[in-house]
């Protein structure tokens, strides 16, 4: 689905994109957390990805 409005591009991106992603069992944490909320592991990527195959479509 395509997304036109930049303002809902802004709200994808902090939403879907600004998230960390724990390399011990792959639960999505907020971008700043130290620990992931499941595992209690300190061992988190950060997941920041372009927006480009939505703007493609
Ligand atoms: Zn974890």
């Amino acid at each position: 689905m395509p997304i036109t409005d930049p303002e809902l591009i802004k709200i994808v991106e902090k939403r879907v994109f600004e998230v960390s992603i724990c390399r011990r069992c792959g639960a999505k944490n907020p971008l700043n957390a130290k620990k992931c909320r499941r595992c209690r592991g300190t061992d988190l990527r950060p997941k920041k990805k372009e927006l480009a195959k939505f703007k493609a479509q």
